[in-house]
């Protein structure tokens, strides 16, 4: 018998099926017919084979009718994680690709958040890329805001509402040239990050966390840099920008602080590298800048999308992870037309390809791989891999539910598959129509049940 979405006082949830997840030793860990219990908690409270769900039922008390098992070509994979993407540049996502980054900016990307003052906009645009990252999959995103203190919060309550796990970041930024109006003072930014954290903490939200954003170098003076990272020393909290995207942009950072050994060492002087810092891009980063990432246990967020569409620079994953840097995927919408990791996925193999095109001997990454950057690997990059990014007991439920053969959608299963081509099918192949249920903290939020009023 099948029911779904279990409710008893003591679990949330029982399944029964296909479970693949990643593991620091085993990039694809797939569990065959296994039993997974989700506490009203929201954890995983047990993994375990069928032969134990007589025990298992007396000591968690649910009765075995109330299981859900999963159909033929149904698997559960954790949620993915998107470390780096920009919410209100989704207002233009699939369009302005046609330049590099320093007039992208300028002649798109300041415009349109400059909007972002108008609380209407923010909550038309904040509520539909919520929404369609969450069934993209997306049950983890580290989002960029804007500069406008309300605005940044009402994201945050968004994602709170919809029951997306976030860390969100209002932006700071003290210098801009190309739109006078889209900037602060350096006072201006510091006092309203600090209100931005405050306000934001006050709603405890259980799923949603500031983040300190300094957009990059070229938008902060030195001391805006340094009080950030002031602040986000003196309140232990996340640190999100950008660095080494572009040649250009290396080029006018090295200009600008002529007292600092490269672009790494820029953040590092302001305090602004540490074990809960997200840095996307590092395409151009140097060997020693990397062992700086390592060193101090800072992490980079991949966006191949991005790095292609704006022809930023190719990013070496492989490199990366031989020098034992943390690295998850990004969107970085608007930068990235695709507002899916399924995407990223993708784009990362395409990259260390191309890399391999150019260079034989690049050490090509396997879908195995990437399929962990996807979910664990986001994770550690967020520093929350203590609590979520892959079936353990005690962690989180944050899970799709994928049906790779699901009806309508774009993959055809032409033999009886099992269950590791099932992954790579969906991984290559699917989209939000393979996509059955999403799960956080182990309430099921898509299909969507929150209700904009
Ligand atoms: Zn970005």
């Amino acid at each position: 018998m099948e029911r779904t979405h279990t409710t008893t006082a003591a679990m949330k949830h029982v399944f029964r099926g296909t479970f693949i997840h990643s593991t620091q030793q085993t990039p694809v860990e797939i569990l065959e017919d296994a039993l997974l219990g989700v506490n009203a908690d929201g954890k995983v409270a047990f993994i375990a084979k069928p032969e134990e769900l007589n025990k298992l039922s007396e000591t968690f008390g649910f009765t075995p009718a109330e299981v859900t098992h999963l159909a033929q070509h149904e698997f559960f994979m954790p949620g993915m994680v998107d470390t780096h993407i920009h919410a209100p540049q989704y207002s233009y996502a699939g369009t302005a690709l046609d330049m590099p980054l320093l007039q992208w900016l300028n002649t798109y990307t300041f415009p349109a958040e400059s909007r972002f003052k108008s609380l209407d906009i923010a909550n038309e645009v904040y509520t539909q890329v919520v929404k369609r990252t969450l069934r993209n999959g997306t049950t983890t995103a580290c989002y960029f805001a804007t500069i406008h203190t309300d605005a940044s919060l009402l994201l945050a309550q968004i994602t709170n509402d919809f029951g997306q796990r976030a860390l969100v970041g209002k932006v700071c930024m003290d210098k801009n040239s190309s739109l006078k109006h889209y900037k602060e003072t350096m006072q201006e930014s510091q006092e309203e990050t600090c209100r931005f954290i405050s306000e934001l903490l006050n709603k405890k939200y259980p799923l949603v966390k500031p983040v300190v954003t300094p957009r990059y170098a070229l938008s902060c003076t030195g001391a805006l840099l340094g009080q950030l990272g002031a602040i986000a020393k003196n309140n232990h909290l996340h640190i999100q920008s950008h660095i080494s995207e572009n040649l250009d942009e290396v080029k006018l950072v090295k200009e600008l602080f002529p007292e600092c050994t490269s672009y790494t060492d820029v953040y590092h002087k302001h305090n602004l590298l540490t074990d809960k810092t997200v840095m996307a891009h590092g395409c151009h980063l140097t060997d020693e800048e990397l062992d700086l990432f390592r060193e101090t246990g800072a992490s980079l967020s991949h966006c191949p999308n991005s790095n292609i569409s704006l022809c930023s620079g190719l990013l070496n994953v492989r490199n990366v992870l031989n020098h034992k840097v943390k690295l998850g995927l990004g969107t970085d919408i608007a930068g990235g037309y695709s507002a899916s990791i399924l995407d990223a996925v993708r784009k990362t193999l395409d990259v260390s390809k191309v890399l391999t095109i150019l260079e034989p001997e690049n050490d090509v990454l396997t879908f195995e791989e990437v399929f962990r950057l996807a979910t664990l690997g986001g994770s550690q990059a967020l520093s929350i891999d203590d609590h979520t990014g892959n079936f353990v007991v005690g962690k989180d439920f944050d899970a799709l539910r994928v049906n790779a053969a699901a009806p309508g959608g774009p993959i055809d299963i032409i033999d009886c598959e099992g269950p590791k081509v099932l992954l790579e099918k969906f991984l290559n192949l699917g989209d939000d129509r393979n996509i059955l249920e999403v799960f956080v903290a182990g309430r099921r939020v898509v299909p969507f049940t929150y209700q904009v009023v």
